[in-house]
């Protein structure tokens, strides 16, 4: 095989030169316009989202990060109350609920799609739960359908972290839409990524999306007056209009996705990986949508094999290493080894494969067969 070929993780310089000329005139309209906070930019972007995620109102928001951070805000969450969430996410997850005071408290994640799992929920919640913060990680949406039961039954808003997961869906529904606040993220490395931070959150309640917009502007309203105490959260116009931009392709740009994903599943299978359980594929839930964030594997010596890739000039990551629990900023909450086992493991032994829209045949399959010679090589 051609020791030629490159595989990076993503390859926005691919996506970029598709778009240019749509980007360049958008950010040249803002220029011209000299209008950069908030403002009609921002409104139109807002305008196209909302209906997209299945919401009523979406609310521009400096980050991914913020949008979590202002939802439990609005939520007047804070010290003394908990939230409820997975340890195996981007640490924004549980970094918020921790910012605002809150205790993160911590449920393990099923094996196979790596998202809560909702059997443990009902032994976390104490009097002091305000709410649950399921995470669709990987762009496939957690089971929400008992989530949405038990924060029913015990009276618990639900904060969806759909950062990874725009357009995905459940049961027909789309994630940011079932919960009471959908959260999400423009990151660049996001299936709609902005040209530098970004994020939105979703609501279907007028009255919500009030309070979000005040908060995101210093709780300011009207202008010098203060009932709450809110912040700069404002996306920047510059931002909203890369945004929209991008929108347009974001349908195409996630099949794009699938069918690399579809396409790994034939190269892992025929090169006999996956029948003896050699690699673990995800597992796409029945009834759902998986817009493949990212497509993440477990292999045999997860570390070896990702150095043995990098040495064929093929990118991978590993999200996340060290799950939640573990980190040394939440030692705090005196958690230890062995307490979440399934995130634990997966921290161990998974890894991100390169899925962006542009990956050719030819990567695609160079990809599988040095996980194939690696595989072979440690027989
Ligand atoms: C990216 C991400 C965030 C944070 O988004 P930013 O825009 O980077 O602040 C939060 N949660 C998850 C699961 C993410 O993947």
């Amino acid at each position: 095989m051609d020791e030629k070929i490159t595989v990076p993780l993503l390859d926005l310089k691919a996506q970029y030169a598709t778009i240019k000329t749509e980007i360049l005139d958008a950010v040249h309209t803002v220029f011209e316009n000299q209008s950069f906070i908030l403002g009609k930019t921002v409104a139109d972007c807002e305008a196209l989202l909302a209906p997209y995620c299945g919401c009523q109102y979406a609310v521009g928001v400096t980050s991914g990060s913020d949008a979590l951070l202002i939802a439990l805000m609005a939520e007047k969450i804070g010290p003394g109350d908990e939230v409820i969430t997975t340890p195996y996410t981007f640490f924004a997850t549980a970094g918020s609920i921790a910012r605002t005071g809150a205790k993160p408290v911590f449920v393990d994640i099923c094996p196979k799609t790596y998202n809560l799992d909702p059997k443990l929920i009902d032994r976390a919640i104490t009097k002091n739960t305000k709410a649950i913060l399921p995470v669709h990680l990987y762009g496939q949406c957690a089971e929400m359908n008992p989530i949405l039961e038990i924060a029913k039954a015990k009276n618990l808003s639900i904060i969806e972290d759909a950062a990874q997961a725009i357009g995905s869906e459940y049961q027909g529904k789309r994630a940011g839409s079932m919960g009471r606040y959908g959260c999400f993220s423009f990151f660049p490395s996001k299936n709609l990524g902005a040209a530098g931070d970004g994020g939105l959150v979703t609501v279907q309640d007028a009255e919500l999306a009030d309070r979000l917009k005040v908060l995101r502007a210093h709780g300011s309203k009207p202008k010098y007056y203060h009932s709450l105490i809110g912040g700069n959260f404002r996306l920047d116009a510059l931002q909203a209009a890369v945004v929209s931009v991008k929108f347009r392709h974001l349908d195409q740009w996630s099949a794009g996705r699938q069918a690399n994903a579809a396409r790994y599943r034939r190269l892992f299978e025929q090169a006999g990986l996956v029948q003896n359980g050699t690699v673990t594929l995800p597992e796409e839930v029945p009834g759902g949508r998986h817009i493949y964030n990212q497509f993440v594997i477990r292999g045999p010596r997860r570390d070896a094999l990702q150095k043995h890739l990098k040495e064929n000039n093929i990118g991978t990551e590993v999200y996340y290493p060290v799950p939640l629990h573990l980190q040394k900023c939440f030692a705090y909450l005196g958690h230890r080894e062995g307490d979440f086992p399934e995130s634990e493991k997966a921290a161990q032994e998974t890894l991100a494969l390169p899925i962006y829209p542009e990956l050719n045949d030819r990567q695609a399959e160079y990809v599988v067969d040095s996980i194939r010679r690696f595989i072979d090589s440690t027989k």
